[in-house]
């Protein structure tokens, strides 16, 4: 998501990014928004255009009221990023706390039906005009937003207020899967409307609500699976290292033999140094494998330790960018354990 969007501003501190689909899907808005709303007028165009820079920032002010409520009940807000069909909040984990969490889906759609009566009190005083249609126009576009967002079609905010009803009587995961599919069921039945009616934009908020939910119900189950567990549960004990004082063209014969991406290095009393991976190791020249010691190419990575916790290895594995990385007890390097493998051993848990 970081890259493929810009950022374009900060609201209480939480970062606001416009992903680059908008930019493409904004002309088009501009030209359904002006022809259907203001095709008699003069500025068709103009219209259009104010009235799909004034739906997004009524997205922003929906995505924000979710963040603001999450970041006063101490959920951490990374961003905001806009896309064509809606906003989207980047956040840290919500608490396992139904309350909490139905007062944060809330907020954005009674913020969007909030700013949509206060819009329609806005044309009152310009009867008949351009100006009042538009303040109409819009008005009535939040007011929409907000309902639709109201539909039971998890992860949208209704779908999120069925999940904490359900979360009252069953367990957390199970309330999820139980919410996605109401949501799954919701987006075939848009999905086919869509498609009857020739509007591509419904079908496309189909697609994104049924694989969302689909997304959210994994990493719910794999959460659930590994809440327990540790690294030492997960991790494979059989390990590869190689020496500090080995010469690199050595390394690469036991890289041709054992064919791994990543060796924890060692020292003579075999205490844990670093990593070299195998990306480093091919990126010394040919020539220079003769000279150099596994020692100069290691890189100081920091181990993870048996008794981590599943989900906090998860994270340091998925900030790592290798997948994997060696296990460390006492400083000596006692097993290795990969993303893979955690996700492996939850799903089994927890089927
Ligand atoms: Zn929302």
């Amino acid at each position: 998501m970081a890259y493929s969007s810009i950022r374009i501003g900060s609201i209480f501190g939480i970062p606001i990014r416009l992903h680059i689909t908008f930019l493409i899907a904004l002309p088009l808005f501009v030209w359904v928004f002006g022809t259907t709303f203001f095709p008699a007028s003069e500025l068709t165009l103009l219209w259009g255009f104010l009235l799909s820079i004034g739906l997004f920032t009524g997205v922003t002010l929906h995505e924000l009221a979710h963040s603001y409520v999450a970041k006063k009940n101490g959920v951490p807000i990374e961003s905001i990023t806009l896309l064509p069909i809606g906003g989207v909040s980047q956040m840290g984990d919500v608490p396992e706390d139904p309350n909490i969490e139905m007062r944060m889906a809330l907020a954005g759609p009674l913020t969007s039906i909030l700013i949509g009566a206060v819009l329609l009190l806005f044309a009152l005083p310009f009867s008949d005009s351009e100006i009042a249609n538009f303040f109409a126009v819009l008005g009535s576009i939040n007011i929409f937003l907000g309902i639709f967002n109201l539909l039971p079609a998890f992860p949208m905010d209704g779908g999120r207020v069925l999940k904490t009803k359900l979360a009252k009587r069953y367990r957390y995961d199970i309330a999820t899967r139980k919410a996605v599919s109401v949501g799954h069921a919701v987006a075939m039945i848009m999905f086919l409307f869509g498609a009857f009616t020739l509007n591509i934009f419904l079908m496309l908020i189909a697609i994104f609500i049924y694989v969302g939910g689909s997304e959210e119900e994994r990493q719910t189950s794999i959460y659930y699976g590994i809440k327990n567990l540790k690294v030492k549960d997960v991790m494979r004990s059989e390990v590869d290292c190689l020496k500090e004082y080995e010469k690199v063209s050595d390394s690469i014969e036991e890289l041709l033999r054992t064919k791994h991406i990543m060796y924890p290095v060692v020292d003579r009393d075999g205490y844990y140094l670093g990593i070299v991976t195998l990306d480093q190791i091919s990126k010394v020249p040919k020539e220079e494998r003769e000279a150099l010691l596994v020692k100069d190419i290691m890189a100081t990575t920091e181990p993870l330790s048996p008794e981590m916790s599943a989900k906090e290895a998860i994270q340091k594995l998925s900030r790592g960018g290798l997948n994997r990385l060696p296990v460390v007890d006492n400083e000596k390097v006692s097993g290795i354990i990969t993303i893979g493998d955690i996700i492996r051993v939850a799903q089994i848990l927890n089927t």
